[in-house]
């Protein structure tokens, strides 16, 4: 079963998300794999610790909607997406065109010639009329000459950015499993003010020595490690000399799991974007319009009468082609 853990160190104003995909992984692995081959090994391991970044960010900022993880490439990769709702349903999928080298690095992935980024963007629930979906872009690069090479260091500088929060990031994937470890120095005059004192500069350094201590032990870490030892070991070995304090869910608390938002609705509304005359002629060449869903696999299929239908409400029935009689 996939697994989320978080947890506070008493005393100290830093706190931490372990993530542990299991189920929720591979589900979205063999549904890739049946519809349409599986993905080569440095795409399957980039798209899982995608997985494992928003799950981390997710549990971090529990937001009410969808936080998605776009990476727009310009190598092999040309689209990765990792998506998490806030019951933490989550589904991914990657656009792979062309070969993918085994050895492959983040750039040699997504950013061959400086023109990849990524983006991370928060859309809400229940969305007022009007209201927009945030959403954060972030580059590959740290500048001209300079390609990242790991996820973590890309999200690390997205956090600094938009919540001005240190934080430290370990990211792993493989076939079987998808996880993270995110340990974040909290603000120190909201511990003050709930201590009623007024935070010094000493307060100041010592906090500061105290995030370093724990992000140097967080990034300790190794590859293996996260991805073969269950989570108690994980965190006991790292985190022995500390005061770590497990935070417990409560019984009822959803794990992640795989979910796929696509809906024959959605499709259909799709269909209506792309307009009466160019969905005709999909028609007329193809017979009906099919829509298969990148992320489950799920086919829609929308036959003239469908279209027709999608169309309705006072325009006309789009007239049957040469190839439908
Ligand atoms: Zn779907």
């Amino acid at each position: 079963m996939s697994e989320v853990h978080k947890f506070l160190f008493d005393g100290v104003p830093v706190r931490g998300v372990l993530v542990r995909l299991t189920d929720a992984w591979t589900e979205i692995l063999r549904r890739r794999a049946s519809v349409s081959g599986a993905y080569a090994a440095p795409v399957q391991n980039l798209l899982g610790e995608m997985a494992a970044a928003v799950t981390l960010m997710q549990s971090n900022i529990k937001f009410n909607g969808a936080l998605v993880f776009q990476v727009f490439g310009d190598g092999p990769v040309k689209l990765a997406v990792a998506e998490v709702q806030s019951d933490f349903g989550l589904r991914a999928t990657a656009t792979v065109v062309g070969e993918v080298a085994p050895d492959a690095r983040l750039s040699a992935l997504v950013n061959l010639n400086h023109e990849g980024r990524c983006a991370i963007t928060l859309d809400p629930k229940n969305r007022l009329p009007g209201q927009q979906a945030y959403q954060g872009v972030v580059p590959l690069s740290l500048d001209a000459d300079k390609k990242i090479e790991s996820l973590s260091q890309v999200l690390e500088h997205y956090m600094q950015q938009s919540e001005q929060l240190e934080t430290t990031i370990v990211l792993a994937a493989d076939d079987k499993v998808a996880a993270g470890l995110l340990i974040q120095r909290l603000p120190l005059t909201g511990v003050a003010n709930l201590a009623g004192a007024s935070c010094t500069r000493e307060d100041e350094i010592d906090s500061h020595e105290d995030y370093s201590r724990i992000s140097i032990l967080a990034s300790s870490l190794q590859r293996d490690e996260l991805l073969t030892l269950d989570s108690d070991t994980i965190l006991r070995r790292l985190f022995w000399q500390e005061k770590l304090r497990r935070l417990r869910g409560a019984p009822g608390d959803a794990l992640p799991h795989f979910l796929c938002t696509c809906s024959r609705e959605r499709v259909g509304k799709m269909i209506v974007g792309l307009g009466q005359e160019e969905a005709q002629s999909i028609l007329v060449e193809r017979g009906e319009i099919e829509v298969g869903c990148e992320f489950c696999g799920a086919q829609q299929r929308f036959d003239a009468v469908d279209v027709g239908q999608l169309f309705s409400d006072g325009i006309k029935l789009p007239e049957m082609g040469p190839g439908l009689h």
